[in-house]
């Protein structure tokens, strides 16, 4: 049998640096990332038999664990049935009306096959509803690989300290306002200066790119300050709908958008997107209107059986099991670093949270930025030889599931002495 290092080299030959996603490749913590084979509940198992307690979660679509009996069931039932048919099944319907029952501002969704689709089609949508060419996000907030979204981006693009990327045109990138996230000096001068070219303002639920960053109000000023000027306000729930709460930042927050994204959860692990909102705006799709947007796969039918049984299963009692698991985990890392003096901020949205190897508050990708990497590289490895799998980059949520019970999150505190002992060595 082949070992991790055996087939992280082996896969530099056939995919560009082993990985299909950059983050996997462990770039900003160095080490040889784990080839997995199975996972059960919140465990994963690696190709050398090694079992860790998985705190990434797929980066955040299993909520209910690994392998969860109802939607293998149902993925394996819709498999038995075909699939893929290119062609309208009662499924699509059954997982719109699923979102649209919970999320306020969904009157209409649309189905796409991942994050960065849905993203991607919003902009074109609010572009062709508005007439208008200009977006404007956030510096750390991630959406995706979209050209014209990857400005100053979160996610891999902050563990890799790119600017952008290559590739993508500078007409592109000018098309894209990028402000300090949570600077209402800065969007009031950029609504003052473009109001009428400005089609949306692109904004995570909660930023969770850059870790998380609770946003207080700021979506609530966006929304007025959009409006205001005729434009739009996406609200990307891509990672935070139906895991920051039971109807994501909304949730929290309360404000309804125009538009609002959403991956991750709603595929239950399939590759899974979606876009929704007003129905005035979504009508303008085809075939209703000029907007064009498609996908040969988009609705199938494995990916919505997927969705369907993981919606269903999400109840109160199952956010307030989350809940209860993320603060039991956040004193646990907090004392841990305490005891052993390591500069460190913990912030939390909901049921999502991050640690930052830094004492100062983190309210902007700035401020994230100045944390120490290293320390955090020694702590995520000190982790992973102790068999906990966190998010391999110092900018990442850390995500729990239903099958985090409290056994499992006693495995992950009893880690934390020694890697807060390794973060503060040098
Ligand atoms: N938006 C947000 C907020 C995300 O966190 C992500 C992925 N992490 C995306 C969009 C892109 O989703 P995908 O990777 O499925 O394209």
């Amino acid at each position: 049998m082949s070992t991790n290092a055996e087939l992280f080299a082996r896969a530099q030959h056939s995919i560009p640096g082993g990985v299909n996603s950059p983050v996997r490749a462990f770039g900003s913590v160095g080490g040889t990332p784990p080839y997995l084979v199975s996972g059960k509940g919140a465990l994963l198992t690696d190709v050398e038999g090694t079992e860790y307690v998985d705190l990434v979660g797929s980066w955040g679509p299993m909520i209910l664990g690994h392998a969860d009996e109802t939607v293998v069931n149902a993925v394996t039932d819709a498999a038995s049935h075909s699939l893929s048919f290119g062609a309208p099944h009662e499924g699509e319907i059954r997982l719109a009306e699923l979102v649209i029952d919970r999320i306020p501002a969904v009157d209409k969704i649309r189905m796409v096959n991942s994050g960065t689709e849905a993203t991607m089609s919003a902009l074109r949508l609010a572009r062709g509803f508005t007439g208008r060419d200009l977006i404007v996000k956030f510096a750390g907030c991630y959406h995706g690989h979209v050209d014209s979204l990857l400005a100053e981006a979160g996610s891999g693009v902050a563990t890799f300290s790119l600017p952008g990327s290559a590739g993508v045109t500078d007409p592109t990138a000018a098309e894209t306002l990028v402000l300090p996230y949570g600077d209402r000096e800065a969007v009031h001068e950029a609504f003052t200066e473009h109001g009428e070219r400005i089609a949306a303002v692109i904004t995570e639920g909660a930023p969770c790119n850059m870790g998380v960053i609770d946003p207080g109000d700021f979506n609530a000023f966006l929304l007025e300050k959009a409006h205001a000027a005729g434009a739009l306000l996406i609200v990307d729930e891509v990672l935070t709908g139906f895991r920051a709460s039971a109807t994501g930042a909304h949730g929290l927050d309360g404000v309804v958008p125009d538009l609002v994204t959403f991956g991750k959860v709603i595929g239950g692990g399939m590759p899974v997107g979606a876009f929704g909102g007003r129905a005035d705006i979504m009508e303008r799709l085809s075939p209703l209107g000029p907007v064009y947007q498609a996908g040969t796969l988009s609705g199938n039918p494995l990916a919505t059986a997927a969705g369907i049984a993981t919606l269903s299963q999400l109840d109160d009692a199952l956010y307030a099991q989350l809940n209860e698991s993320v603060t039991t985990l956040i004193s646990a890392f907090d004392d841990a670093l305490s005891a052993e003096g390591v500069p460190h901020t913990i912030n939390r949205f909901g049921t999502l949270f991050s640690v930052f190897f830094t004492d100062r508050e983190v309210r902007s990708y700035e401020e994230a930025k100045s944390q120490d990497t290293n320390a955090f590289a020694r702590f995520f490895h000190s982790m992973l030889s102790q068999g906990i799998y966190l998010p391999p980059s110092a900018f990442e949520a850390c995500f729990v599931s239903k099958a985090h019970t409290p056994d499992i999150l006693d495995r992950i505190i009893t880690a934390l002495p020694a890697a807060a002992k390794a973060a503060a060595s040098t």
